[in-house]
């Protein structure tokens, strides 16, 4: 195992990853002692969630509260309504659960010496779709998916880059990171999910994250496929993945790539459009893509190439939680020519982290090419995920 049983200066990289990690505004908010134990780790950075979906989130060290939890997604700081009009059916909702903490969270932060991105969530949302059904992914089969907004539809653009701009316009940040800027689909990391009775492969569970709201079915048809055949076909190849009968899903090749065709450019135009959007508003700070190496993947990490993501951004925030080889070869097609890699690491024991192996994973993705480490998340960690992660910041300074 490379690295493994590296030392305090055994870790044999030839360069030195910028330290940082994601916290909640309410981690920090409230708690005069969070800001300093987080730049006691060695962490020099903080993204903190601006807007964020819901979550149920264990706070062990907090003095006023255990769980914080958020029913659905909402933003932590005020609302400035001369962004929003009466006409934007997609309005933000302010977290009453956790009021307004983002400011108060990024200046403790600051007076502590860590820097904050805004970690800003886009097409996942859980609440405006439930309240707004038609802004929402349909899948062939007509069921909503109201925690995935479908970014083929202008207000749903709109909304995400206004979001985006407003996040960016907050006081005392240092960059903006944007998770979920891209396609969402079927999957949802979600409390109480029974969904996995009948376990997609990859390509079902692409056919069954594809849209046919109107947007879509109109962007079908520029991109050269006929939406209604389109839709029947997605359907006969995911029948029998759902009978039991096969065990793989896939479209004949020329609507494969007139789907590949629509879903890129309908991306590539939100996130054109959400980058512009925070330049518009903080040229001087950097815009960061949480991003996956196939084009097509979707989710919190959304489909974004290399080539694509280091033209349109400033860097991509790339998921590697814990050891594989999949994770380093996606660091390592990222990186290099001294390109700006963010690599996220899994960091809680309780959420499949391997403490044991944080120090070494984190050099390995640091020799990989990363130049930037991320903890998820020390807001969440036990003493001990704590105890680790100081070790690996030691280590890895
Ligand atoms: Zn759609």
């Amino acid at each position: 195992m490379n690295g493994a049983g590296a030392g305090a200066k055994g870790v044999g990289m030839t360069r030195r990853p910028q330290l940082g990690a994601y916290v909640y505004p309410w981690d920090v908010d409230g708690d005069p002692a969070a800001a300093d134990r987080l730049a006691a780790l060695g962490v020099r950075r903080a993204c903190v969630a601006a807007a964020y979906h819901a979550v149920r989130a264990l706070t062990p060290r907090h003095p006023h509260h255990k769980v914080v939890t958020a029913d659905r997604s909402a933003v932590y700081f005020p609302l400035d309504p001369a962004r929003w009009s009466s006409a934007d059916r997609l309005r933000p909702v302010e977290a009453a659960w956790s009021w307004h903490s983002f400011g108060p969270a990024v200046t403790a932060l600051n007076d502590a010496g860590v820097e904050v991105y805004a970690w800003t969530i886009l097409a996942h949302n859980d609440g405006l779709g439930l309240r707004e059904p038609e802004a929402t992914v349909v899948n062939a089969y007509g069921d909503r998916y109201p925690w995935a907004l479908c970014i083929a539809q202008e207000q749903v653009q709109r909304h995400c880059a206004t979001l985006a701009a407003e996040a960016a316009s907050q006081p005392g940040l240092a960059g903006v990171e944007l998770e979920s800027c891209g396609w969402y689909g079927f999957d949802h990391l979600h409390a109480h999910d029974k969904s996995a009775g009948v376990l997609l492969p990859p390509s079902a569970k692409l056919l069954f994250s594809l849209c046919f709201c109107p947007a879509c079915q109109d962007a079908y048809r520029e991109a050269g496929a006929d939406p209604a055949r389109l839709r029947a076909d997605v359907r006969a190849a995911l029948d029998p993945v759902f009978a039991g009968t096969a065990d793989d899903a896939h479209l004949p090749d020329e609507q494969s790539g007139a789907v590949a065709r629509m879903r890129t450019a309908i991306a590539t135009r939100l996130r054109e459009r959400a980058v512009s959007a925070v330049r518009a508003e903080r040229p001087d700070l950097p815009v960061l893509l949480h991003a996956h190496p196939d084009p097509l993947a979707c989710g919190a990490s959304p489909g974004l190439p290399p080539e694509t993501a280091h033209a349109l951004a400033d860097a991509p925030v790339l998921l590697c939680p814990t050891r594989s080889d999949a994770a380093l070869d996606a660091v390592r097609a990222y990186a290099g020519n001294g390109r700006r890699v963010v690599a996220t690491v899994a960091a809680v024991q309780g959420l499949g982290a391997d403490p044991s192996d944080l120090t070494a994973w984190c050099a390995d993705l640091t020799d990989a090419g990363a130049t930037e480490l991320r903890f998820y998340h020390p807001g969440l960690a036990s003493a001990t995920d704590l105890e680790a992660m100081r070790k690996a910041t030691a280590a890895l300074r």
